[in-house]
């Protein structure tokens, strides 16, 4: 199956307990695509400014990504994002907001966008999430992804997506901040409620929760000694596990799991290095070997109780 994504395509400061890099290549749709694009074809739908250069553009080369929808505006420049951790990688502090191209980003997307079957809304503003939605033909797997901007700033368009998406994925912060509800589980039954099937509450170096209303799942993240930069681990995350599976012919509870642990696994190598660094030097190789890895870190050997 093919994947949309929608989302931002940007020029990041990051600055972390372990350096700073300027002007690094990110982006929501940045990290999901390339993610993604290790198990399906993705069409990215984005917009950058003419400050874009071919050697930005190289991290989707050779690789199974449709760049139709990457709109290129004259005189303008890339959304740029300026964020900071401290000790506590789980927390991003945001210090500057350029939204540049972004402030006028109105996506139409064309006929090959349109017959994506898995359909991935970054976080951007919710009602365009929506608008992007309602020009998709028979999407098969619609999945969003948030931030607390948009739920203190539009909570009652954040709620209409939320009723009308699959798949939820989503931090453990922006649970309790949508629902006031200070207990994880409790939570997300309450946005469950609005109608998604599926939520996947990404809880940084703690790994990730996946709630149905049947079951819940739960997986470490990968154990790594050097993690240098946690920006865009959410979106890789989400760009291995819809990559994953969408290249699945079931969507069943055993291919989410599996999907689940793909997406860690990307999600992994992302925080190795700054910016998409690592993530552009990994093969299918590496994804695959550290997949065996992860596991052999959650098995243990079952018995009777
Ligand atoms: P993540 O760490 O997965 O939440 O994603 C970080 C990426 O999201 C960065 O590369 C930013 O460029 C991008 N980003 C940050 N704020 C926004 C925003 N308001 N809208 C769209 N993209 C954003």
């Amino acid at each position: 199956m093919s994947i949309l994504v929608v989302g931002s395509v940007a020029f990041d400061r990051i600055t972390t307990p372990f350096g700073t890099a300027d002007r690094c290549l990110g982006g929501s749709a940045t990290y999901f695509a390339v993610a993604a694009s290790f198990f399906a074809p993705v069409n990215l739908v984005a917009v950058v400014g003419d400050d874009f250069t071919a050697e930005d553009a190289a991290i989707f080369k050779g690789r199974n990504i449709n760049l139709d929808g990457l709109q290129k505006v004259k005189g303008a420049k890339t959304f740029f994002w300026a964020g900071e951790y401290g000790y506590d990688l789980n927390v991003a502090k945001t210090r500057e907001t350029q939204l540049n191209v972004f402030a006028d980003f109105k996506p139409q997307l064309n006929d090959v966008q349109r017959d994506s079957e898995v359909i991935f809304l970054a976080n951007i503003d919710p009602d365009l999430q929506m608008d992007v939605l309602r020009q998709c033909r028979k999407p098969r797997i619609v999945a969003l992804d948030t931030m607390n901007y948009w739920i203190s700033a539009k909570k009652e368009a954040l709620t209409h997506a939320f009723q009308n998406v699959d798949l939820i994925v989503i931090n453990e912060a922006e649970v309790r901040q949508f629902t006031q509800e200070a207990n994880l589980v409790k939570g997300c039954r309450q946005i469950l409620a609005l109608g998604a099937r599926t939520l996947v509450i990404k809880r940084g170096e703690y790994g990730v929760l996946m709630i149905t209303r049947e079951a819940v799942f739960a997986v470490p993240a990968y154990p790594l000694e050097n993690v240098f930069d946690p920006t865009g681990a959410g979106d890789t995350f989400a760009g291995g596990f819809l990559g994953y599976l969408a290249s699945c012919r079931e969507n069943d509870d055993r291919e989410l799991r599996r999907a689940i642990i793909f997406g860690s696994v990307l999600a992994s190598f992302t925080v190795e290095k700054f910016s998409l660094d690592r993530l552009r030097e990994i093969t299918l190789t590496d994804v695959q070997e550290r997949y065996r890895a992860f596991r052999t870190l959650t098995h243990f050997e079952d018995f009777e109780v």
